[in-house]
């Protein structure tokens, strides 16, 4: 939860006290009328809290997921960069599609190593 939301949050919540507050005073005044969409505000701007409560908390969980998701990958990567270093070093030079596949692909004319994966 951010401060922005948080801010938000207790903001509205403010606000439909006040509302309250005047609801309550104009029915004291006898304006029912006054009253009764005073009250519907307070309810809206409660309902306006929670939703922000509730969507501050998506993001919140969304955040997450992504920053698990390129942690996933940024290791794929690894993994995958750790794999073309090894083959190259297993390996040795060879033909050019080696070279330009990392290690992993052979030319299938003229190199002498056709037929193997490596
Ligand atoms: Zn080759």
């Amino acid at each position: 939860m951010t401060r922005s939301s948080t801010a938000v949050r207790w903001l509205y919540l403010l606000a439909a006290g006040f509302t309250a507050h005047c609801a309550t005073n104009t029915v004291r005044h006898h304006a029912p009328g006054y009253a009764l969409g005073l009250a519907t505000v307070t309810v809206l701007l409660v309902v306006a809290a929670i939703r922000e409560y509730i969507d501050a908390d998506e993001r919140r969980a969304a955040a997450v997921r992504a920053e698990r998701a390129a942690r996933l990958r940024a290791i794929a990567d690894q993994r995958d960069i750790r794999r073309a270093a090894d083959a190259l070093l297993v390996n040795g030079t060879c033909c050019e599609r080696w070279w330009t596949s990392c290690g992993f692909h052979h030319d299938p004319d003229t190199c002498t190593r056709k037929g193997t994966t490596r």
